[in-house]
Order: structure tokens, then sequence, then C-alpha cells
């Protein structure tokens, strides 16, 4: 999808109607700066209602954890490493069992660090440590060519590419040439299941298979 000629939308007004918002013009006009010029103005400001403000919170820890990818890439290496040593536990336990708790902590773990939509396949440690299903287009091999000379979305103008912010983190880390490796298309039949206990049981599995393959 590319660029086309701005229109005119609709907004809500304070009072529950809807008011013309001019369309966007040329020179990196954002959605957000245009419902902000257009708004009523007076004296009452509420709190937390500015669509600027809660962007740039709702995108700060996300950013957080790009800029801070070598970090991260050393820790979840450890994490998995850990993971991986409590096999035995996941598999007397059941891994189907296990997972329900699993999940909801790894939801809400990466949900807060990385935005993540639990797809289930999880490929951060490629991508910088920027979620690539928060692409609107949800792409997982680079941007689209809609990428706004700002660097932003084409589809959400407040927010960062996030395959710009993946090259960017992605060029911090170790191992960061893994962003050029082609990803598969998502297998959405693993949707809102645990990439940690999957990735552990396929690890655990090879290395299972590597011992077997050493003692023939
Ligand atoms: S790649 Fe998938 S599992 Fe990983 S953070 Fe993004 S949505 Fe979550």
């Amino acid at each position: 999808m590319t660029d086309t000629q701005p229109t005119s939308t609709t907004a809500a007004g304070p009072a529950g109607g809807t008011q013309t918002v001019p369309p966007a013009t040329a020179g990196g006009v954002t959605q957000a700066t245009i419902v902000k010029k257009t708004a009523p103005k007076s004296d009452y400001k509420p709190a937390d209602v500015s669509p600027q403000r809660r962007v740039q919170r709702r995108y700060t820890v996300r950013l957080w954890s790009i800029r801070h990818s070598r970090a991260l890439e050393w820790f979840y290496a450890r994490f998995a490493d850990l993971f991986l040593m409590l096999h035995p536990l996941w598999k007397g336990i059941g891994y189907g069992r296990v997972e329900t708790p699993v999940k909801f902590v790894e939801k809400r773990v990466k949900g807060f660090m990385f935005d993540c939509r639990m797809c289930g396949q999880c490929i951060l440690s490629s991508t910088g440590m920027s979620c690539p299903m928060n692409c609107p287009k949800q792409l997982r091999n680079g941007p689209c060519g809609g990428v706004r000379a700002n660097g932003n979305c084409e589809v959400e103008p407040d927010m960062p590419c996030v395959w710009v912010k993946a090259w960017e983190g992605s060029r911090n880390m170790v191992k960061g040439d893994a962003i050029l490796a082609v990803q598969k298309p998502v297998d959405q039949s693993l949707r809102e299941t645990s990439a940690w206990l999957r990735v552990t049981a396929l690890a655990a599995t090879a290395r299972e298979n590597a011992a077997k393959g050493d003692a023939r």
C-alpha cells in the first residue's frame, strides 16, 4: 500500500457528535497532530487523553527494549538455558498442564516489554527485540514499501515502523545478522500458545537426538 491523496475524516466531538478533520498535508503531519489542532480550545484539560501522550507511553517500553536489545539478548539466552534445564520438570508435570500458568506469565511479561501479540513462534532474537506482529500488516521479513520519510508506519503514522526499529535493535546484538534469515509464514494454529515452552521442547528433542547420534 502506498500513500494516496489524503481525504477529510471525522473525529468524535466533545459532546459525542462528530466534527470534520481536515486532510493530512504533506510534511509529516500525523493524525494525532490533526486531532490535537482541531480539538476545541478550552481551559479544561482532562488527564491522560492527549493522543500524543497516550501514543508515547504505549511505545515507550517497546522502544526501551529495542535500545537495550544486546542486554536482553544476553538475558534471553540465559533464560532459555534455564527453561531447558527445567525440561525434566515440564515433562514430568506435562507440557500441556504447565502451559496455562506459563502462558499467563509469558503474555504479561512480553506484553509489557514488547507489546507481544502471542503469535506462539517468537522471533524477537532475530528482529532486534522488535516484535514484528506489531506491524499492522504482520510482515515477518522486513518492512513494506510504505515506510514514511520519518521512519514511521504508513498505516499507523504515529508508530515507528517495527522493521526500522528491528534493524536498529539488531545492530546492537551479538547475533544481530539473524535478521537477514528468511522467516517462515506465521502458523496461525500456534496463536495464543507459549513460545517459551515450544522452543524448550524443541531444544530438548534436538539435544536428545544429538546425544543418541553421539552414542551410535
Ligand atoms: S514474535 Fe510472536 S511471540 Fe514474539 S513477541 Fe512478537 S507476537 Fe510475541
